[in-house]
């Protein structure tokens, strides 16, 4: 069997150009070593697999060798770099802080420090994972690192920045490792597989590339697994099912199921990628991501931010721009929920199979909800003229908020206080000429139109006038009727009082609030009880609230001003009158 090891190891950098993706640190290093100008401490700062122990110990093997180059790299022949790169040279240590963080740990590396190097210029000390020292030995090397022996270089390395003390990393110089691109990691493997003599296509590399997430440790060790899985034939489809990626031709032909509403479409495509042995979190997170793709495509400004392979990369496009990105967001957002809920439910299939569900409907749902917001104005507008009952009937503007009362203070007749009920006036009735109708009666104006319609329509329906006896025995009916339904207005229906107004309308007194509340919400039962039972499509009445019911009644029906009531007023006792005119008193309006 052919023996393929490529690995991290075997092509690991041995200078600073070959250090992928980090040029604004290497670049810097360089410029340091040439002008002989190098700190005593560093911190290397990234993420994992980056290259910060490859750049440290690059650095090591530059600063001892013996015939740099001009660029300020190590020549890789002389007796130094040679021990370097064969892991024997006594002038690198090298720590690992995650397993060795105690203080004696500590304490054995800085009596090391005290003995200068036997050959060569530099001792080096790479310290990794340093966040990870205890506090005690971070004290315990805190002064080694401030006054270090001049042959002493430290380098720390660590992938939390933020856990590091500030009285260590005041004293050292700081670089930041970034992520390696996707496309540096591409043109990594592709160079690695030309030499190794293995056949990839891009979109493998790419993929693989995108796993790694921008450690080239991973990108490489997943790219050494499939080629000694595969005997040297990278594909895309190879990688896929090594890696365990749902390949994005799925996640096209889901959002189209989506797209069409075509619930069993998704649920079959579904069942078919479960079969496939795919969980259904990798099934949502795919989507997820697929969707964020679909959403960065919409916009030319961020596709750059296109997260794929070179060849999906037109279909993203394309795709994107048949679908609102309101779908698109409310899709994240189901997505997203689902995620957050995958590992409370009890049943996983279940569970994926409601979110897809969901997101076939979800076009449907929106369009539902723009819809309901102008059905929900469409209320607020028809609240403006309330009508009353069902059927069309003539606008009336409601008594029992016309009514004003009239308080007079008279002091002097029996230190009393009259309370004079102001008039009511009859209820304005549209259709009658002669009544003032309320401002702002367009609408209304249309409306009769419509009544006058109804009417002519309903020509053949005569109407019964109505009187109080029929009134009353109607009323009773229907205070039976109440008391059936076991209707606890009933009582408010009993104590109140009747008094017709015409032959097609009639006041219901009522004592105080509650029943006036309970006549109220029985209103349109009771209407529709009455046009039946008295045989008058046009009766309708007007709940009235009072406190003194013979003042209001002595006012009915014909209401009086509130000048007229002052003349009657007179007419009974003159002295009021002069009272009125010594007082200077002014009639209410
Ligand atoms: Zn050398």
């Amino acid at each position: 069997m052919d023996k393929f090891i490529v690995s991290a190891r075997k092509y690991r950098p041995q200078t600073f150009d070959t250090v992928v993706g980090q040029q604004h640190i290497t670049t810097t290093l360089k410029n340091a070593i040439k002008q002989s100008q190098l700190a005593h401490a560093f911190l290397f700062c990234g993420p994992r697999g980056v290259g910060k122990t490859t750049c440290a110990r690059i650095l090591a093997k530059t600063i001892n060798c013996e015939h740099a180059t001009p660029e300020g790299e190590a020549c890789n022949e002389c007796n130094s770099c040679v021990s370097f790169n064969q892991g024997t040279s006594l002038n690198i240590h090298e720590l690992d802080a995650a397993s060795n963080n105690s203080v004696d740990d500590i304490r054995t590396l800085v009596d090391q420090v005290r003995f200068a190097p036997q050959a060569g210029k530099y001792k080096v000390y790479i310290i990794d994972e340093v966040h990870m020292l205890s506090s005690s030995a971070f004290n315990a090397f805190l002064k080694t690192l401030e006054e270090p022996p001049s042959y002493a270089i430290f380098i720390l390395a660590t992938t939390e920045k933020h856990k590091i003390l500030p009285t260590i990393l005041s004293r050292c110089q700081i670089f930041d490792f970034k992520r390696i691109t996707t496309n540096d990691t591409v043109e990594h493997l592709e160079a690695i597989c030309e030499k190794e003599g293995v056949t990839a296509d891009k979109a493998a590399l790419q993929t693989i590339a995108q796993k790694s997430e921008g450690c080239m440790r991973d990108a490489l060790s997943i790219m050494d697994k499939i080629v000694s899985f595969t005997n040297g034939e990278l594909n895309y489809n190879n990688t896929l099912e090594h890696l365990n990626i749902l390949d994005e031709d799925y996640y096209f032909r889901l959002i189209d199921f989506m797209l069409q509403q075509d619930l069993s479409g998704a649920m079959l495509l579904y069942d078919d990628i479960n079969r496939k042995g795919f969980e259904g979190d990798l099934v949502l997170n795919g989507f997820a991501s697929f969707i964020r793709n679909l959403l960065v495509s919409k916009d030319e400004k961020v596709v750059a931010l296109l997260d794929t392979v070179e060849s999906f990369k037109q279909r993203y496009i394309d795709a994107a721009k048949n679908i609102p990105p309101a779908i698109l967001i409310s899709a994240l957002n189901i997505l997203n929920e689902a995620e957050i809920g995958y590992r409370a439910a009890r049943n996983k299939r279940l569970h994926v199979e409601l979110t897809l569900i969901k997101l076939c409907y979800l076009q449907q749902a929106i369009e539902l909800t723009a819809g309901d917001s102008a059905l929900h104005k469409k209320k607020i507008a028809e609240k403006a003229t309330a009508v009353p009952f069902r059927k069309i009937r003539p606008i009336l503007v409601d008594p029992s908020k016309a009514e004003k009362k009239t308080e007079i203070k008279q002091p002097g007749i029996e230190g009393a206080r009259l309370i004079i009920e102001a008039p009511k006036q009859p209820p304005v009735v549209a259709p009658v000429p002669a009544e003032p109708k309320p401002a702002g009666t367009r609408k209304i104006a249309s409306l009769e139109k419509l009544r006058k319609q109804f009417k002519e329509n309903n020509k053949e329906q005569i109407d019964i006038p109505l009187t109080q006896e029929t009134l009353n025995a109607a009323w009773k009916d229907f205070i039976v009727q109440l008391k059936e339904n076991k209707n606890s207005a009933a009582q408010s229906f009993d104590l109140a009082q009747l008094k017709v107004l015409d032959e097609n309308s009639f006041y219901v007194y009522t004592a105080n609030a509650i029943e006036y509340r309970f006549v109220e919400s029985c209103k349109t039962e009771t209407s529709e009880f009455l046009q039946q039972k008295l045989s008058n499509s046009q009766l309708q009445f007007y709940i009235i609230k009072r406190e003194n019911r013979e003042v209001h009644e002595s006012s009915e029906p014909k209401p009086l001003t509130a000048v007229q009531q002052y003349q009657k007023m007179i007419e009974k006792y003159p002295l009021v009158k002069e009272l009125k005119e010594k007082l200077k008193m002014e009639l209410d309006r």
